[in-house]
């Protein structure tokens, strides 16, 4: 199977204090892949290194077999890779729709950003709905709704979620999930950071769970969610 993003012994760390070991993935192509873990486990840190925000102690990220160290955070969606922050990021005085232009900053040509427009509307009706009001109005799971159609109006090949789900009513967890089979079958690759961890093992095709900043363990999801000794032991669920 062809990774789009491998990750290569990370060790990351806050000045003197190591907070992640030796972590490897493989995200295969047109996958979506998650990875599990207890608070403070190293979840974000991780995906904030992948996105460029935080700098490696040791260890390499490939996206489409470049090498990552050598761009910039700003430069990776023009490489095709999305980071949708847990802090979404949004400009809160511009309206929904002037948030998502910004977000096709990288196309030039008019008409594919009024084509992407019409995609991220049809994936999220609420967001036509509102595409006036004012993105710091909004409710927090519509500014999550927001954030990911954001990402998504750059095309981006692979797209990483820091808990999509937070702060979500269940009503808005299922269409943020629905969205991401949707976002499948568009070929589009995710890896997701979830403390919804039920939900996330039934959409997602693996999963690696990650412990005090080391994997303890990777495998299909469907084979996670049905082990009741893997589920109590690492992921606090009987
Ligand atoms: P959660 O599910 O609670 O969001 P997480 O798995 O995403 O947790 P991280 O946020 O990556 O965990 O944090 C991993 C460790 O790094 C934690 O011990 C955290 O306290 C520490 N940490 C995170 N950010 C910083 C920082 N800016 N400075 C120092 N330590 C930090």
């Amino acid at each position: 199977m062809i990774s789009i993003l491998k990750v290569d012994n990370l060790n990351i760390a806050y000045g003197n204090l190591q907070v992640v070991w030796d972590v490897s993935l493989n995200i295969p192509d047109g996958k979506i892949v998650a990875l599990l873990g207890s608070n403070g486990a190293g979840k974000t840190t991780i995906l904030k290194t992948i996105g460029g925000i935080l700098k490696p102690k040791s260890g390499k990220v490939f996206f489409c077999d470049k090498d990552l160290s050598k761009y910039q955070s700003h430069e990776l969606i023009n490489l095709g890779l999305c980071f949708v922050p847990e802090e979404r990021n949004l400009f809160i005085s511009m309206t929904v729709e002037d948030n998502l232009v910004l977000g096709a900053y990288t196309i030039r040509n008019s008409a594919k950003i009024k084509s992407n427009l019409e995609y991220v509307y049809s994936l999220f009706p609420r967001l036509f709905e509102r595409k006036k009001q004012l993105a710091g109005t909004m409710s927090g799971g519509e500014r999550q709704m927001l954030a990911i159609a954001r990402g998504l109006m750059a095309n981006p090949k692979m797209i990483m979620l820091d808990e999509p789900s937070m702060g979500l009513s269940p009503q808005n967890v299922v269409l943020v999930f629905e969205t991401l089979m949707k976002l499948k079958k568009d070929n589009v690759t995710t890896l997701i950071v979830e403390q919804n961890v039920n939900t996330t093992l039934e959409i997602s095709d693996s999963a690696y769970v990650l412990e005090h900043g080391r994997i303890v363990m990777h495998g299909d999801s469907g084979t996670i969610k049905n082990d009741d000794s893997i589920r109590k032991m690492y992921l606090g669920i009987a």
